[in-house]
Parts: structure tokens; C-alpha cells; sequence
């Protein structure tokens, strides 16, 4: 069969069959492409005693060694490591080749000369979001872009989206995935899109003009700056009947908050609204998204593309593969990559549900998908909280915890030592935005209980704030994305200590 098949049967084939089609192409894929024109991965492949012929099935996968998010960062001795990834075709291997002659004789030589510039030139690039890391950037050729397109059209077409209907981008304009992906979700499923840029390009009240203006049935966006979009256009009275679905992306969606948005959207005049989370990375050039699904349901998970990409979910300890439906570290591997390529890529996200190939319970669709909450590990280690007052913490349950509590808005959590010494200890501060003019200190108690009871640690102190405090600390509509985790703790090395409070080193923890 086919490999066209995948790609125009993507959303529709048996378990055995998809795989056996996933393993076909990663083997082209493996054998055409990515060790002839990569230089680090044929040397990776010998050293791991690989030989490319020995990939048959999405088993074999196994066989490859890891790429790591270290592998990806520059050393003083490699100060360009990101370059190594770069797929460099050889133009005197792609002529000897019998389809390139054969196209040649049929197309002519400068058909098939601007084919592979299409396919390999780099020509567009997105960087990750690091935090204490220096950002490492990511190359699209045409070809990629087109795959880009390909995903935000899917995108669209998972969220059951029309036609006539526009749609609101509101991701930070900058040179990260979700902006992008937005952008060409709207072009590529053929629908009106407004980028607005986010909050600081345009600030929220232009925002919230443009939102009366277009009065779209889709905004997309990072969950923080929606929820105050929202918020401030509800407060003033905006309109926006006809909103029937937000799209999430960059930070974690809890239960909570797609609560807290649908009310929103209710204030605005809409009527039922799917609020629909996305998961995707730098390194992918792609992100996937949930299927609408009941309120009363839970989430069916991100529909993966299986022409494009193939996820595996290892124990993280271990590195081997769990089966079906167990939680793990979500390991990704493209199909088709051109420009930057990752070959198993451990991207320190862990979910909880794993993978399965089950069909949708929403939508049918039997295309695989991750299921359940997912942790982003590595934020944890990179800003070194995993161990806060002494007490091991789980960020990740953290934000569920407080986006679920009742009677609070937007938050945010600060991190300080006590009299900002860096050998004392930690203090964590809590800020919240009090709605429903709920009491203080029955809220206080609550919110005590509440850390105390799913985290095991006691904030040292609770602070409330109206909507315009909380936009200002989380610095919406100046910061490039909002901070709901905020760490002043000056650092250890008395020579980098910050004069004062103001020009601490502040770090951001949420992703896009
Ligand atoms: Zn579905």
C-alpha cells in the first residue's frame, strides 16, 4: 500500500495497518533523507551499532539512541550545536539517484533543481523558549512550512471549526511555534485570522477593540493572557456573542480554568463554548489538539499526526517503552522533517494516560493520541524548584491546584528568601485575584488547606489583589508572555547578587 495512504487517510486507519504504513516511511524516511544528508546521526547510528536496513517496524525505533534536550545545547567547545542538526543535502548523491534523473527527463533540470531547494533550504526559523538556557533556534525549509500548514489546517479541522468564521490569534508575536501555527491554522483552513500579536505588541484594550470588532467564534492563545482578555472585556461590557470555541496553548489547561473561561465566555454573551488545549514544542514544528468533547466527559486527549510524526512513551528512568495507556516520558520522532531533525527526541513532558491507539471516544477518529494531564518536568529542573522550604513540590500540581480553586481568579506564585538573603530560607508568596467578592480570611483558610492538602507545603503569605494588581504583576500587556510563577530568590554566587528586589533575576516557568 501506498505511503500516500497515511498522509490522506491519516485520521482513519486500523491500529496495524497505521503502524505498518509509520514504519514504511520512518524507514524511507531514515535511509533517503536523514543519513545521507546528516552528518551527526550517521556518526550516532555507527556508534550505536545501527544499521539503517534493520528498521522495519515502529519496534525498531527502540534500536535508536536518544536525542536530548543537553544534546541540542551549545558548550564552549561546540558554541554552534544547533547547526549540527541541519540536514545538508549533497547535490551530487540527489543526481545520482534514478527518480532525480528520471524527473529530470521529465520535468527538465530546473524543475527539479528548485524542488530540492524547496525541500532542503532552509528559509524560516522558530527558536525554543528557554529560560536558563540560551535559546536554541530551529530551521523550516519550504517543505517544513508546508507540514506547518498542513498541522494548523488539521488543527482546524479537529476543533470542527467552519469556514465563515474568524479567528482571533492572540499568541505573543515572536519567533515560537505557537504564533506561527496560529497563523497558518487560519490560512491554510482557509479562514479569516486576525493576529493581534498579544498583549505587548498591541496592549489589552486595542486587543479587546479588535475582539468587539471581529467578534470571532474562535481565540487562540496562551491561557493566562485569555483569561485576562476576558476578564477586562467582560468588565467593560464588550460583547462577544458569537465565540463558540478557545484554543489553548503554551501552559498547562486545568478543569478549573476551562471553567473559569467558559464563564467568562457566558458574561460576553456566547452561548456554549469549547475550551480545547493544545500540546506541541519547538523541536516538533507541530502542535496537536483535543477533539470538543462534553463537559461532564474527560478530555479525549491530543490527536497526533501520524504521517508526520511518530510519539513513543518511555519510563523516564529506564528509557525502555510502557505499553499502551501507561504513563511516560513523550518521546518524538518526525516522518518527514527537513531543516532542523531530532531523531527520538526525549522531550522531559510526561503524561499521565500515555498513548493509545484506541479509536476517539468524541470523535471516532483513530488517529493515536496522548492521553491525560501532562507534566512538564523539565521547567522543574531547569529553575531548580523541585525543592521549595525543604518539601519536594510538584509544580505542575501546584498550577491545577490553584486554577481549580473556587472564588479565585488569575494568581501568581512568588518565590523570595526571607530578607532576600540567598542563605536563608525560602519564602513562597502567594497572589490572587479575589473574585465573586468572596471574605479574605475564609478564603485564606481555604487556600492554606487546599496547598496544604494536595502539596504539603504552607505559603508564608497570602496577598490579594483586584484585576488591574494581578495584570500588573503577571505583566500583562508588557511582558512578551504573562508570569504566573515568579522567583526573586536572589542567586547563591554572592559576586552575581542583585543590588535590590527590583533587578532580582526573574525567571519564567510557563512554555510555549
Ligand atoms: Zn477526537
Amino acid at each position: 500500500m501506498s505511503l500516500h495512504t497515511l498522509t490522506h487517510l491519516w485520521q482513519e486507519l486500523p491500529e496495524a495497518q497505521l503502524r505498518r504504513l509509520q514504519a514504511a516511511k520512518l524507514g524511507r524516511y531514515l535511509r533517503s533523507t536523514v543519513l545521507p544528508f546528516s552528518a551527526y546521526y550517521r556518526k550516532r547510528f555507527e556508534q550505536a551499532g545501527v544499521s539503517v536496513d534493520s528498521i522495519r517496524t515502529l519496534e525498531d525505533l527502540q534500536r535508536l539512541p536518544f536525542t536530548t534536550k543537553a544534546d541540542l545545547l551549545n558548550t564552549p567547545e561546540e558554541p554552534q550545536r544547533f547547526k549540527d542538526f541541519i540536514l545538508v543535502p549533497d547535490p551530487a548523491a540527489l543526481g545520482r539517484r534514478p527518480e532525480t534523473i528520471l524527473r529530470a527527463m521529465v520535468q527538465g533540470r530546473d524543475r527539479v533543481r528548485q524542488g530540492f531547494e524547496a525541500e532542503f533550504r532552509p528559509i524560516f526559523m522558530t527558536f525554543t523558549t528557554g529560560r536558563s538556557a540560551e535559546p536554541t533556534p530551529f530551521f523550516y525549509s519550504q517543505r517544513d512550512l508546508d507540514h506547518l500548514a498542513t498541522a494548523g489546517g488539521r488543527l482546524v479541522q479537529l476543533c470542527a471549526a467552519k469556514r465563515e468564521e474568524r479567528l482571533f490569534n492572540t499568541f505573543p508575536f515572536a519567533p515560537h511555534l505557537a504564533f506561527w501555527l496560529a497563523h497558518y491554522a487560519g490560512t491554510a483552513g482557509g479562514i479569516m485570522v486576525l493576529s493581534s500579536g498579544g498583549g505587548k505588541v498591541m496592549g489589552t484594550e486595542a486587543t479587546i477593540r479588535h475582539l468587539r470588532k471581529l467578534n470571532p467564534e474562535a481565540i487562540l492563545g496562551i491561557p493566562t493572557f485569555i483569561y485576562h482578555l476576558l476578564h477586562q472585556a467582560a468588565e467593560q461590557g464588550v460583547r462577544c456573542p458569537s465565540l463558540r470555541r478557545i484554543v489553548l496553548g503554551g501552559e498547562k489547561v486545568s478543569d478549573g480554568l476551562r471553567l473559569k473561561l467558559r464563564e467568562l465566555a457566558r458574561e460576553l454573551g456566547a452561548g456554549p463554548v469549547d475550551v480545547l488545549a493544545t500540546y506541541g514544542f519547538t523541536e516538533a514544528k507541530q502542535a496537536w489538539v483535543e477533539c470538543p468533547f462534553s463537559q461532564d466527559q474527560p478530555s479525549p486527549g491530543y490527536h497526533l499526526y501520524p504521517d508526520l510524526t511518530v510519539i513513543e512513551i518511555i519510563d523516564p528512568a529506564t528509557g525502555q517503552p510502557v505499553p499502551a495507556g501507561h504513563p511516560g516520558e513523550i518521546v518524538f520522532t518526525p516522518l518527514d522533517a527537513r531543516g532542523s531533525v531530532v531523531l527520538r527526541y526525549r522531550t522531559g513532558d510526561c503524561i499521565d494516560g500515555g498513548l493509545t491507539y484506541a479509536p476517539c471516544p468524541c470523535c471516532g477518529r483513530t488517529t493515536p493520541r496522548l492521553v491525560g494531564n501532562i507534566s512538564r518536568r523539565s521547567e522543574v529542573k531547569e529553575m531548580n524548584l523541585d525543592k521549595l522550604k525543604g518539601t519536594l513540590v510538584d509544580f505542575n500540581e501546584l498550577e491545577h491546584v490553584l486554577d481549580d480553586a473556587p472564588h479565585i481568579g488569575a494568581w501568581q506564585v512568588e518565590l523570595r528568601k526571607v530578607n532576600d538573603d540567598p542563605l536563608e530560607l525560602d519564602e513562597l508568596i502567594l497572589h490572587v485575584q479575589k473574585v465573586n467578592g468572596a471574605d479574605e480570611i475564609q478564603l485564606t483558610r481555604e487556600l492554606k488547606e487546599r496547598c496544604f492538602s494536595y502539596l504539603d507545603i504552607h505559603p508564608n503569605r497570602i496577598l490579594f489583589h483586584n484585576a488591574e494588581e494581578i495584570r500588573r504583576l503577571q505583566g500583562v500587556g508588557v511582558l512578551l508572555k504573562e508570569q504566573k510563577l515568579v522567583d526573586h530568590r536572589p542567586l547563591n554566587n554572592p559576586a552575581q547578587l542583585p543590588p535590590a528586589s527590583t533587578t532580582n533575576q526573574n525567571h519564567e516557568v510557563a512554555h510555549v
